[in-house]
């Protein structure tokens, strides 16, 4: 039997969170060692203009800014494996975590970072358009839709605040709904209710995106009511239909709530167990932008470090 390979600091997950916190723990002399996950460089690389990124004042592709901070963390000694971790032991000193390939390694300190998935319908067109059109997550997207009609698909406070924030862009936003009552809080239903550019579609569910090869032109509707179908021309779609921290791996190990997202110690990274720090969407139901996981990161880090500090 082969000796795991030891390490003060073991990251999993590789978007802005965790090369993050590699680039400061590669600094701090720590040879922090990442598995990326499925998907190397994590959510941005599935988005086209990132426009809000300080220091990018042209913006920057996703993919693209996803690979620089890799080059960056590399260049300090960060190692990546292009693995995924897929069973953890936290519950005693040193963390014994498993590769996909069965590869065992061994941990002072975990950082957490494997981020939340958006949860889209899964219709057809939908993936075909992602980031043509197709997204979810207005803050990042809005602005790309100045004087168009678009349509945001839920229910919750998501959507509402979706819907308002797009209005700031949008001609006209449309929500649709599967009920003729909202899940979203009483507050952010007024809000929407009230705004003039908003027009809700009760009953209603979205069937297919259609594209004409370079974005979006509309989406099919089904009243659920009625089972009336027709077709509404927008340029925009978005799922707001919530996300799914990527936890799955934690469930039992590490405290979350009720949706999944991990628990920390806010200011601090801290996670339930002591030694595991948490970063970026993952741990994060509020803000989940690039800036504020590449934030955490960097906070996780020094939490890291000073936690190894005081170990000896
Ligand atoms: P993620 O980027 O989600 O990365 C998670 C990482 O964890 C991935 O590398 C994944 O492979 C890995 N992972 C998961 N499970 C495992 C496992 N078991 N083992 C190993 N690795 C694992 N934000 C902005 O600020 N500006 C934008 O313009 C913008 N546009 C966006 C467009 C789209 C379409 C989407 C979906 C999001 C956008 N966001 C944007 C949000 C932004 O992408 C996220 O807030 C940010 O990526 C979160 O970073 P993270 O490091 O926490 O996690
Ligand atoms: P959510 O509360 O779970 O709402 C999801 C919405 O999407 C629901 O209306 C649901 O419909 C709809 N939906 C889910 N799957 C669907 C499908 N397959 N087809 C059609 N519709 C579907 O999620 P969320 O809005 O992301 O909110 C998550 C948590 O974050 C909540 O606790 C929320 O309060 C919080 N949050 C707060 C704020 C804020 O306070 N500013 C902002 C955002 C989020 P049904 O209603 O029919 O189930």
């Amino acid at each position: 039997m082969t000796t795991p390979q030891h390490h003060k600091v073991f990251i999993i997950g590789s978007g802005p969170a965790g090369y993050t916190a590699g680039l400061y723990t590669a600094r701090a002399d720590l040879n922090p060692y990442m598995a990326t996950g499925i998907q190397p460089g994590g959510q941005l690389t599935t988005t086209t203009d990132v426009e809000n990124y300080p220091g990018f004042p042209e913006g920057v592709m996703g993919p693209d800014m996803m690979v620089l901070f890799e080059k960056q963390a590399v260049r300090f000694g960060l190692e990546v494996v292009y693995k995924m971790v897929d069973k953890v032991d936290l519950s005693a000193r040193p963390f014994r975590l498993w590769e996909d390939d069965g590869t065992e390694h061994t941990a002072d300190t975990v950082i957490v970072a494997t981020g939340a998935t958006a949860k889209y319908l899964n219709i057809p067109g939908e993936q075909e358009y992602l980031g043509r059109g197709v997204s979810a997550c207005a803050t990042c997207d809005g602005f790309f839709f100045r004087d168009q009609e678009i349509v945001v698909v839920g229910g919750g406070d998501t959507a509402m605040e979706e819907a308002n924030f797009l209005t700031k862009f949008a001609s006209k936003v449309y929500v649709v709904h599967r009920r003729d009552t909202l899940r979203a809080s009483k507050i952010m239903q007024e809000r929407a209710l009230a705004n003039e550019k908003i027009e809700f579609l009760w009953n209603t569910v979205i069937t297919e995106v259609k594209g004409d090869g370079q974005g979006v032109v509309g989406v099919d509707l089904l009243n659920t009511q009625t089972e009336e179908r027709r077709h509404l021309p927008v340029t925009g779609y978005f799922s707001a239909i919530g996300h799914k921290p990527n936890t799955d791996l934690f469930k039992g190990i590490l405290d979350m709530d009720d949706v999944g997202y991990l628990k920390i110690d806010a200011p601090s990274t801290r996670t339930s167990i002591d030694g595991v720090f948490a970063a970026g969407d993952v741990a994060d139901p509020t803000y989940r932008q690039a800036i504020t996981a590449a934030g955490l990161g960097c906070s996780a880090a020094i939490d890291a470090e000073r936690w190894l500090e005081n170990q000896e």
